[in-house]
């Protein structure tokens, strides 16, 4: 008889956005005529830059031709885009890192996930309320937790809460934890986490041989010049971080599809039998047996990021979503809402008004303003209260929202 994984019976039925699908569903049947805006998803919404589709375009010719054919490529990624990331995106903000430390995947999302088969069961993992919840579930998925709780917590896992209260930066645990999640500029809270702030996480995870994951997915939309990009910017990260990187939402590759992972060959965690092995070794096992490499013209379509025009214009995307953040911010202010995030970020974390639910705030922009945003706490306990708007949208959009949000909230 064949049985399940039982863990998966533990997981929240994917609760969050399916429930807001339901809410602005059955809102929308009920006023079919209202011009809703969707300002919750966090989906890029503008077209890929002219680099990236030339270059794919160019890829899918050589394709078409015996002599640059390519079939299988290396499961860890062509060498040059590998180098070209290795002097971009690191050696050019002082990081040393290898192109050897670097693989290639088709989205930081598996990678976030599928980086647990090479640790052990048995480790204590700490991540931040509110969280991205693809950090939670994975290890709900591989047994590290318990039953969900009345607050959505699972028995299990240490939840650092992040609020207005501590800056949206969690405090260091003072028990130890062995996997730490991290995700800078945060999603949802668009927080950024200052050089003296991760250098205290480096510092305690060397401390209690721990390992860091660090989720930089948004390090793009970084504004301010003093805000690390990489945790490799921070002295001794090489022996307790891993870091998550994505071509997703900084060039519009969210259905494109490439990523990469950076394990250092210096990272190293403990065996049954007390000795050390490093992890750079057992995930290029992993990746060997298991991913077959991101398909050629999608590679060749993120080389392109790093060319002069392909620069410039992932900085214009950068760039417009960011001003999409500022009027947000401006706006929901001058409605006299209290703002976080959107500066370093995508994402304006807002607190709800009167003390009202994420939800019953959720319900209300949905019904007066026709908007939709995302209630903080589905992100976590601690992101009740709160409010996530996404800045990735058309300037018509935002707009909009806004002006329906001072005139009529
Ligand atoms: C969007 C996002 C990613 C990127 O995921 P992909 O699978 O590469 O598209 C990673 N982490 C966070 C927190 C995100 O919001």
């Amino acid at each position: 008889m064949a049985t399940i994984n039982n863990n998966y019976l533990k997981l929240k039925a994917g609760y969050l956005f399916p429930e807001i699908a339901r809410r602005v569903n059955s809102f929308a049947q009920a006023h079919p005529e209202a011009p809703i805006i969707r300002l919750g998803i966090g989906d890029v919404t503008e077209p890929l830059p002219s680099a990236c589709r030339q270059a794919m375009i160019q890829a899918v010719e050589d394709m078409g031709d015996r002599s640059t054919f390519k079939g299988y490529g290396p499961e860890q990624g062509y060498e040059w885009l590998r180098e070209k990331i290795a002097i971009h995106d690191f050696q050019s903000r002082g990081c040393d890192i290898d192109a050897s430390e670097i693989f290639i995947s088709d989205g930081s999302k598996c990678d976030t996930g599928n980086i647990l088969d090479i640790f052990g069961n048995d480790n204590t993992i700490a991540v931040t309320d509110p969280v991205y919840p693809v950090y939670v579930d994975t290890n709900v998925m591989a047994g590290h937790t318990g039953d969900i709780n009345d607050k959505g917590e699972y028995t299990g896992l240490v939840y650092l809460p992040i609020s207005a209260e501590n800056n949206f930066t969690a405090q260091i645990p003072s028990q130890k934890v062995d996997l730490i999640y991290l995700c800078f500029p945060n999603n949802p809270t668009g927080a950024t986490a200052t050089k003296e702030h991760l250098t205290a996480w480096v510092e305690y995870a060397k401390a209690n041989n721990s390992i860091i994951f660090f989720d930089a997915a948004y390090e793009a939309f970084i504004t301010d010049p003093d805000i690390p990009h990489s945790i490799y910017e921070i002295e001794g990260a090489r022996e307790c971080a891993i870091e998550f990187r994505s071509f997703s939402k900084n060039a519009g590759f969210t259905g494109t599809r490439c990523a990469l992972t950076v394990v250092p060959k210096t990272l190293t965690a403990k065996a049954s039998d007390g000795s050390d092995v490093e992890l750079w070794k057992l995930w290029n096992r992993r990746q060997s047996t298991k991913f077959n490499g991101v398909s050629y013209i999608v590679q060749r379509g993120a080389e392109a990021v790093y060319s002069e025009e392909g620069k410039s214009q992932t900085r214009a995307l950068i760039n417009f979503y960011m001003e999409n953040a500022q009027i947000i911010r401006q706006e929901l202010t001058n409605a006299n809402l209290k703002v976080y995030g959107g500066v370093n970020a995508p994402y304006v974390w807002v607190q709800t008004p009167n003390g009202l639910s994420s939800w019953d705030f959720f319900d209300k922009l949905l019904h007066t303003c026709n908007v939709v945003g995302t209630p903080g706490s589905g992100f976590g306990a601690a992101g009740e209260g709160y409010f996530r708007i996404s800045a990735f949208n058309s300037r018509e959009n935002v707009l909009e929202a806004m002006k329906r949000i001072i005139d009529k909230l």
